[in-house]
């Protein structure tokens, strides 16, 4: 395998810290991105440099801090990357840390069958600024993009290459950034060169199944539980028609409080026809709703694991999975099966 192709890499610039600017207010995303990325990938060593595969970089007119951005902001980047798909030999998203799993978890739904690298990068100093790890991380990207053997949609960060809908923003401000707590790494950095763990990444075969987001996005709640959560309060937030799909973030292996007025708000939900899904609190490891008879009451009203799947992956999963046109059950037993590597326990 090559690190050079003969079709250059898209860098797609969303906006995001990598490129921000100081202001009065504090940092502002910042526009004139692709120059500012060439003369600093230029001061790299020649041998770094000579590495680093062709490249041509689209700037979004409008950067934004990804605290801002929506269901609409994916939708918009998926589509460029499957008008563009053939075009390229692989594509570098650019994209602020905040919710930058949550992109990446979203672009995976949305390209699934990618026969190419989509690596989603950004930083957590601005590029330029003293001690910034944002130039390691362009160049990480822009090498793994040009890695063929990549199908699928990839976090690289502070290093390390991680399946995107496996990944979580773990640190505030360390350069290491994101952990994938129930995948390994795809690959590393060593010596400034991509090293890939093949059997690790994933298997696509046979053609795009490229299925864009529509606006606006099916809505789909997120419950924390806190103990002393009152049913009240999420009877409130449930009794809201156009709510379409809940990820309640359960205790430890899955369970929640046995308190009849909560779950019988849950079950009317489920009724009612809200798809509920159920992931951990805990980073690591998965939930098993038969463990305890807290947990047990789910499965009884209709509420699906989410199996080992990071909060973000389940949310988008559900929203990608709810704007199609899918029959409940059809639905059903697409969400409890691995479309893009998301769940299921790694094993060697
Ligand atoms: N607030 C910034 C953003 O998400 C943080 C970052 O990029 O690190 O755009």
């Amino acid at each position: 395998m090559t690190d050079r192709q003969e079709l250059p890499i898209l860098v797609i610039y969303t906006g995001g810290t990598i490129g921000m600017r100081g202001s009065e207010r504090g940092l502002v995303a910042a526009g004139d991105f692709g120059s500012r990325m060439t003369n600093a990938l230029a001061l790299l060593p020649p041998g770094r440099q000579g590495s680093l595969p062709e490249y041509v970089v689209w700037e979004s007119p409008h950067p934004i801090d990804s605290s801002s951005a929506t269901p609409a902001d994916w939708a918009a980047l998926a589509e460029l990357i499957a008008r563009r798909h053939q075009d390229y030999a692989g594509f570098v998203v650019l994209h602020g840390t905040d919710t930058l799993a949550w992109c990446a978890s979203s672009l995976a739904f949305q390209l699934q069958g990618l026969a190419k690298p989509v690596i989603v990068t950004g930083s957590q100093k601005p590029l330029g600024v003293e001690g910034s790890d944002a130039l390691d991380n362009l160049e990480a990207s822009l090498k793994f993009a040009a890695r063929a053997e990549l199908r699928e949609v990839c976090v690289s960060f502070g290093g390390h290459l991680m399946r995107g809908c496996r990944t979580r923003k773990w640190y505030t401000q360390d350069a290491l950034g994101f952990e994938s707590p129930n995948w390994p790494l795809l690959g590393e950095m060593v010596d400034h060169a991509p090293v890939i763990y093949a059997a690790r990444c994933h298997d696509t075969s046979g053609a795009p199944r490229f299925e864009c987001l529509t606006d606006p996005a099916p809505v789909v709640l997120r419950l924390v539980l806190w103990p002393g959560i009152r049913a009240r309060d999420v009877d409130r937030w449930l009794n809201d028609d156009q709510i379409r799909g809940v990820v309640i973030e359960c205790w430890g292996s899955g369970n929640l409080p046995e308190d009849d007025a909560l779950l019988g708000v849950l079950a009317r939900a489920s009724a009612e026809g809200k798809v509920m899904t159920a992931v951990s609190q805990c980073p690591f490891g998965a939930v098993h709703l038969g463990t305890y008879a807290s947990g047990r009451i789910l499965q009884d009203i209709g509420i699906l694991s989410a199996d080992d799947m990071t909060p973000e992956a389940a949310h988008s999963k559900l929203t990608h999975l709810l704007a199609g046109e899918l029959t409940p059950q059809a639905l059903r037993q697409r969400f409890l099966t691995p479309l893009v590597g998301e769940r299921g326990a790694f094993t060697a």
